[in-house]
């Protein structure tokens, strides 16, 4: 290729802007022209974007969210849309797509080039670590570490006010966030879209462990789940049996920030492997890592299937209050 073209699409992910770096760099090594497509899909079907230089990406891989910016774009769900879109490139010389972002940013990414047959590889950028073929993704140890310290704080007021508090994380769809925070906070409790929650016996546990002595305070980690107000509604439920838990919504302030230090190197490795592979002639694959090592994912099976948590893990952290 001559020219490339490189997004990040949907929530926005600490580590984006190190895999940005690691794209343009490996890029430009290689003798590529790299455009940067501002805001996502809807940049991209504006023909809003730039080239990118080596000095373009100075200064950003210790910096959160995405000096590309994104976005939500309804439209790109449109076949027609998409097929414009493949002009604004054409038009550009411009011979492949990178698209860091989550399942959405990637499936918007495999329809494009299945209909349009231009090349794209996707890389996994989420705080969810919820994409099918790859152990990681790139925002999820920062957003687990920063869910982490905020709740490490409230265990101080929970235990000096002798209080349970529910401190809910991201997830709408996968409890890892909530698993990860959960057993690194040592929580009384995790739960999960993953699994029913029975408010009857988390208030009878509850009342049970502050008979035993053991149980006046502690954490109880909520993962989100489909529906907005799951937490408050929880509590409200607790309240009726006779329970006082406080409420905490962690919200956006995990999504932000400066990205950890695994982060920083996943996305630097996603992001030079994104340029060999496309180098080397693959193309509608996500990058994505199995026992530790970096590897291809067909796009079609990252939409197909879903990624479900990890057995073992989830009945550590199911078990933790036991
Ligand atoms: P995250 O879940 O981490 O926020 P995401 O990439 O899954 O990231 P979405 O809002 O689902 O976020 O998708 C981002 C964008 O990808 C959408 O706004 C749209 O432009 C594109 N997209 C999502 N789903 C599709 C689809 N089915 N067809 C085409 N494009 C899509």
């Amino acid at each position: 290729f001559d020219s490339i073209a490189i997004m990040t699409s949907g929530g926005d992910a600490p580590g984006m802007n190190p895999a940005i770096r690691g794209v343009v760099r490996a890029a430009l090594s290689e003798g590529i022209k790299v455009y940067g497509i501002q805001r996502g899909y809807s940049g991209l079907i504006a023909d809003d974007m730039s080239t990118l230089q080596s000095g373009s990406v100075s200064n950003i891989v210790q910096r959160g969210g995405t000096v590309l910016k994104t976005d939500r774009c309804i439209a790109f769900k449109d076949p027609a849309v998409r097929a414009a879109a493949a002009e604004i490139l054409r038009r550009r010389g411009i011979g492949a797509l990178v698209v860091i972002g989550g399942d959405g940013s990637l499936t918007g990414a495999h329809l494009l080039e299945e209909e349009t047959g231009i090349p794209v590889i996707g890389i996994p950028g989420t705080i969810d670590n919820d994409i099918f073929g790859t152990e990681d993704t790139i925002g999820f140890d920062t957003a687990v570490n920063t869910a982490l310290e905020a709740i490490d704080r409230i265990r101080d007021t929970a235990t000096s006010h002798e209080r349970h508090f529910l401190v809910e994380v991201m997830g709408r769809a996968s409890g890892a966030i909530a698993i990860n925070v959960g057993l690194a906070a040592g929580a009384e409790m995790i739960l999960v879209p993953e699994r029913a929650i029975d408010v009857a016996a988390i208030s009878s546990e509850l009342a049970a462990s502050r008979r035993a002595g053991t149980g006046s305070s502690g954490i109880i980690v909520v993962a989100e789940g489909p529906t907005p107000g799951l937490t408050a509604r929880l509590a409200e439920q607790l309240r009726e049996q006779g329970q006082d838990p406080r409420v905490c919504i962690l919200g956006h302030i995990q999504r932000g920030g400066s990205p950890s230090g695994h982060d920083r190197v996943l996305a630097t490795c996603m992001g030079a492997m994104a340029i060999r592979y496309l180098c080397a002639g693959y193309s509608d694959i996500m990058v994505g890592v199995r026992d530790g090592s970096i590897i291809d994912v067909p796009l079609d099976d990252v939409i197909r299937f879903r990624k479900g948590l990890d057995p073992s893990l989830l009945d550590m952290a199911l078990q933790v209050h036991r």
